[in-house]
């Protein structure tokens, strides 16, 4: 059978501790997906010059972020690796330059949601990093190359944000329009299937430049949506806009 795909919109990274509406739907939606023999992870808070895939047997738990309580600093998500899943991402992307990495580990874009999907860790994970040389179509290429990946029972999990400005950041719950009326573009667009409109983000509305500042939270969502089969549904299984300006709309291929 044919894994489903998904994006997930992450948020901050109190999420791994809190329980709320998002991480309570992250839960659901690995509950109801059959179990994964391994998680190919595609994370905001992971780029580099030419994808790297990581490779190790144990990676490590790397706490990426500053000004979070003591608790999150002392999470750790010890899921194995899978050194062979890694071989077969690097193999795939070949084309692209793919090549292993024994540096990295699990950044918090992963282990964040991870633990509330799997909080046993006894799922193995595998990374594949953003490089940031490639265009958003070539993102696109990339990751429709890894497609065959589902029919071996690997979970691919993009974790970024559609709507993502840290620096419009409030604290209130109310979206900014600007950021509302972008991820609900983006959602049309996902439901009308139009991946070119996706991939040029960019000339998707005045709002474009405000919610999509830098590429990295976005580019996630071309790597699942990339996974839709002809005639494969895109569903949402959360979505909302917090602290004004971070969209968590996450969604599920397939
Ligand atoms: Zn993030």
């Amino acid at each position: 059978m044919t894994m489903p795909a998904l994006f997930v919109g992450h948020g901050s990274p109190m999420n791994a501790l809190e329980d709320n509406a998002f991480t309570r739907a992250w839960r659901e939606v690995a509950a109801a997906l059959p179990r994964p023999r391994a998680v190919l992870c595609v994370s905001a808070h992971w780029e580099t010059e030419g994808p790297r895939v990581t490779a190790q047997l144990q990676p490590r738990t790397i706490h990426d972020f500053y000004g979070f309580p003591p608790e999150l600093f002392r999470v750790q998500y010890p899921a194995p690796g899978a050194p062979a899943l890694a071989d077969r991402v690097v193999a795939l992307g070949a084309s692209h330059g793919a090549a292993r990495d024994t540096g990295w580990g699990i950044d918090h874009g992963a282990w964040s949601v991870l633990i509330r999907m799997y909080p046993e860790a006894d799922v193995p994970v595998v990374q594949l990093s953003l490089d940031t040389a490639l265009s958003p179509a070539e993102h696109f290429a990339l990751a429709r190359a890894l497609r065959p990946l589902r029919d071996e029972g690997v979970l691919l999990l993009a974790s970024g944000n559609i709507v993502h400005n840290l620096r419009l950041m409030r604290w209130e719950s109310t979206a900014f329009d600007w950021a509302a009326a972008f991820d609900a573009r983006v959602a049309e667009r996902i439901e009308q299937r139009d991946d070119d409109a996706l991939i040029d983000w960019r000339a998707l509305g005045p709002g474009a430049a405000l919610a999509v500042p830098t590429a990295e939270h976005y580019l996630p969502l071309l790597y699942a949506l990339a996974q839709r089969g002809p005639g494969e549904k895109a569903t949402f299984f959360a979505e909302g806009v917090t602290l004004g300006s971070i969209s968590m709309r996450s969604v599920r291929i397939g």
